[in-house]
């Protein structure tokens, strides 16, 4: 997705302008909290063990419950500064 200046951001990391070391290039993430429900679990897991650990059919008979739950989102903008003192640029080849 393409950016207007309106719609850039600092630096998550060290509230910096994205261009503060004079390198033009910046990171954008998308960064999910997911939580596991631990209830959902119980029920999925039960249900297997009725079906004698045949996952394929506990999950066509049960109601397959969504057993992972989104409970933030955040987008994490990160100069290149940061991003590469945190070795994060491993994940990128950089
Ligand atoms: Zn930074």
């Amino acid at each position: 997705m393409n950016m207007k200046q309106r719609d850039l951001k600092p630096c998550s990391a060290c509230g910096k302008g994205v261009m503060n070391a004079g390198i033009p290039i910046f990171y954008r993430f998308k960064m999910d909290t997911m939580g596991v429900d631990a209830d959902a679990v119980r029920q999925v897991h039960g249900l297997e063990e009725v079906m004698l650990g045949n996952v394929a059919i506990a999950q066509a008979l049960g109601p397959d419950p969504d057993i992972v739950k989104e409970i933030d989102s955040k987008e994490i903008i990160l100069c290149h500064s940061c991003m590469m003192s945190c070795n994060a640029g491993s994940f990128i080849g950089g």
